[in-house]
């Protein structure tokens, strides 16, 4: 298991940020205190949660009340310390995110029988009257699902379960979809092991026998790009295990999922996204219904792209996906980035969008 140590935390907020870093080492050392008793289901010292929870939030470049409450956010739940002290070493914010947590563990402990997946939801997001709680339930989850091969197999399967009942949609309703991927593709490791074995295999195939054509592809449209006075960046991607599955469930084959095969293209502004778009078009033949325009049209979850499908070397079907750098953010981390940069603003978006009308 890949873990990180509190250095690496520190050299990562401090990349991004002129946060107050001794109130970082206190929170990390008074969860540390707390938590010394108890271990990890992997027998590590649970400190290495809170610990990883906090990292991965850094590096979605997270405030420094929310890496704060991420180092704490099990002590109240699990140990002797309390939410008075926690504000009264920290402050009122780092309470109330610590609280939110801690309200939202409970819940998926105890009220599971009663409440259909939909009014949990309802209810988890009803709790978080700041977005930031969801965000840390969120990663939290997250670390819980990478170490979840330590725990029986009854846990795991109630819990890969529990992932994409409740948490899964809720990473998509704020738009956090490389939390959401990565959450969705651990629980269907665990949910059908077979089935996701056999995608993975024929996953890996068709990336050994399709790398050299795609990397030929991205050098000829880089050095158009080139001529024409666009600047980009490309990244070769392969759909994942279970957007496959699930494109598989609707009758597709395997040989016919239009977006198995993508580019992604990031450049600096609207306008070369679409002049970026016309000579792919002009170069590569578009196949039909297969053109989305979400940057004149964004998702709810506020997500911009353009997709287009076209034939490419060898015939073989292929995705590009073309956006700036700044909606690159977004995809990645949906609202979650706007809240960072932006604070309350991206709080009114979010209650909004939060609203499961
Ligand atoms: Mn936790």
């Amino acid at each position: 298991m890949n873990t990180v140590s509190y250095n690496d935390l520190e050299k990562l907020v401090i990349s991004y940020s002129t946060f107050d870093i001794p109130k970082l080492r206190r929170a990390y050392e008074y969860a540390k205190k707390y938590h010394q008793e108890q271990k990890r289901a992997s027998g590590e010292p649970y400190i290495i949660h809170p610990l990883n929870v906090a990292y991965i939030l850094a590096s979605m470049h997270a405030d420094i009340d929310t890496l704060c409450a991420a180092l704490l956010h099990d002590v109240v739940e699990d140990t002797e310390s309390t939410l008075d002290d926690v504000e009264k070493r920290f402050n009122k914010t780092v309470r109330d995110l610590v609280d939110g947590v801690t309200k939202m563990t409970k819940l998926d402990l105890n009220n599971k029988k009663e409440l259909s997946a939909i009014n949990l939801r309802r209810l988890i997001v009803s709790l978080a009257d700041d977005p930031r709680i969801i965000i840390i339930k969120l990663v939290d989850r997250l670390h819980n699902m990478r170490t979840l091969e330590y725990k029986s197999l009854e846990k795991q399967q109630e819990k890969a379960l529990e992932t994409l009942e409740i948490y899964v949609p809720l990473a998509y309703y704020i738009g956090a979809s490389k939390i959401k991927d990565e959450l969705e593709n651990i629980a269907f490791k665990y949910l059908k092991p077979s089935l996701y074995g056999d995608i993975k295999k024929q996953r890996d195939d068709l990336k050994k026998e399709t790398k050299e054509i795609l990397e030929e592809t991205e050098k000829m449209v880089q050095s158009i790009f080139k001529k024409n006075g666009i600047k980009a960046k490309f990244e070769i991607r392969y759909k994942d295990n279970y957007s496959i599955y699930k494109k598989l469930l609707t009758n597709n084959k395997f040989e016919t999922i239009h977006d198995m095969l993508s580019i992604k293209v990031l450049v600096k502004n609207i306008r070369d996204c679409y002049l970026a778009l016309m000579l792919i078009h002009e170069n590569f033949t578009p196949i039909n219904n297969r053109f989305k325009d979400y940057i004149a049209k964004p998702k709810t979850n506020m997500y911009r792209s353009i997709h287009t499908t076209v034939f490419g070397a060898d015939n073989h079907l292929l995705q590009f996906q073309i956006r700036t750098f700044d909606m690159e953010r977004v995809a990645i981390f949906g609202l979650t980035s706007y809240w960072f940069k932006y604070k309350n603003n991206a709080k009114n978006y979010m209650k909004k969008d939060l609203d499961f009308r």
